[in-house]
């Protein structure tokens, strides 16, 4: 959508969709806020920085901001994240559907499209028209150019690479990312529905933030970004991720602070007052601990327990459950306007592309960029 309203109006542009709408996805964005990009646009928040900064470079976060102001939408910026100023991402959404309108593009919904045919520079684009009352029926619509912009089976969605394969392109395997993590059910025992502020640790990645307790594992916004660590293969399952239930310490300090409350008092009188009481069992328990034990003598694992509490990996959350998926078509094999190096005059953009970055505003930032460089591309070639 937004590649399409960067299109000159000379061009007539239409919008494939197989929903029966546009913009499921988007809908439901941020929590339905809609994160559309962020303030701190490092790359190291991309599975692939080298490949992700000549966009953003040419592309940033702030051209978002213009571009969307240009369409009517007022930002508003919290902890660096921007969002509509409604926090409404059907105000994005309407925005891009009132550019879309005001630019001519023809948004042709209930199409699904599962072939595109290259021959003598022109492509065939062929599916299925889905209608609620009659039997479906076939299209097939001719064009100059074609841009891939299916995203990925990420919630709502489908992973639809393999209309570019056709062309000989290659695809790495979509895993969820952005997701919840399985771990080992025991340490976790009754910890489900409990919200906690901590750090996560996988590998060297550390990460400071909400971890929610799951019955399978867990999740949160922390623990999204841990996630990509397994769907970009930086970890595996049997790994151990841990969690620091008082970030804002060191070891040695929390040490030092259950040394000043030890007065001779059990275990369970130690740590009562810092923690959810079931948060508290369960770091007992990682101990090795009864809540009745004295506390004298315990402190060195108890604090180790608190700042370092060990789940072992057993595998990435169900992709209906995930935010993007790391994988795609591989980015190498297209130019930097994104047309593809295989097949003259077709375009991949956003999550259909291998391209993934934390949680924040990255993906979408990304799903701007690599439209406006392809916009940009086509302007320039359809001259
Ligand atoms: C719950 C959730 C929350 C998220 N929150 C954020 C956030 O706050 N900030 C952020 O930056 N990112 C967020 N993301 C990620 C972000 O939404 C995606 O990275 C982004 O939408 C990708 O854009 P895209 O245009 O590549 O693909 P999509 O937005 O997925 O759009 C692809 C469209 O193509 C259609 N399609 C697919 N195949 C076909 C076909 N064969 N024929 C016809 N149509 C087809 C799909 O139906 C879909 O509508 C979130 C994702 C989810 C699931």
């Amino acid at each position: 959508m937004f590649a399409a309203t960067q299109l000159p109006p000379t061009l007539k542009v239409a919008v494939l969709e197989s929903n029966d709408r546009v913009g499921k996805k988007l809908l439901a964005t941020g929590n339905g806020k809609c994160n559309l990009t962020n303030l701190d646009m490092n790359i190291v928040h991309y599975n692939k920085p080298n490949i992700v900064e000549d966009y953003l470079d040419r592309f940033d976060a702030h051209d978002t901001i213009a571009a969307f102001e240009r369409m009517g939408l007022i930002t508003k910026v919290i902890d660096k994240r921007v969002y509509p100023y409604s926090e409404c991402a059907s105000t994005v959404l309407d925005v891009l559907r009132r550019s879309m309108g005001r630019c001519g593009v023809h948004v042709l919904t209930g199409h699904f499209v599962n072939f595109i045919e290259n021959f003598n520079d022109t492509f065939s684009v062929s599916g299925v028209l889905k209608h609620d009352d009659r039997p479906n029926e076939a299209f097939k619509y001719k064009c100059d150019y074609v841009v891939l912009a299916t995203g990925s089976p990420a919630t709502f969605g489908r992973d639809s690479g393999s209309l570019f394969t056709a062309f000989g392109h290659t695809e790495r395997e979509m895993l969820p990312s952005l997701v919840p993590i399985r771990t080992d059910r025991e340490p976790i025992k009754g910890l489900q529905g409990v919200r906690v502020k901590a750090g996560v640790r996988i590998g060297y990645r550390y990460e400071v933030g909400e971890v929610l307790f799951k019955d399978f594992g867990v999740s949160g916004i922390a623990v999204f970004n841990m996630s990509a660590e397994l769907a970009r293969g930086r970890a595996k399952v049997g790994d151990v991720m841990s969690i620091d239930f008082m970030p804002e310490y060191s070891k040695a300090e929390v040490e030092d602070i259950l040394r000043r409350r030890d007065n001779g008092c059990s275990v369970g009188e130690l740590l009562m007052g810092t923690f959810h009481s079931k948060v508290q069992e369960r770091i007992i328990a990682a101990a090795n601990c009864s809540p009745d034990d004295r506390a004298t003598g315990r402190i060195g694992a108890l604090s180790s327990a608190i700042k370092s509490f060990k789940l072992t990996i057993e595998g990435l959350g169900d992709p209906s459950l995930a935010q993007v998926m790391s994988g795609g078509l591989n980015p190498r094999e297209f130019d930097d306007g994104l047309m593809s190096l295989k097949a003259k005059n077709a375009y991949a953009i956003g999550e259909a592309l291998d391209i993934d970055g934390d949680c924040g505003g990255y993906n979408l930032q990304w799903a701007w960029s690599s439209a406006k460089a392809a916009a940009t591309s086509i302007a320039k070639n359809a001259v």
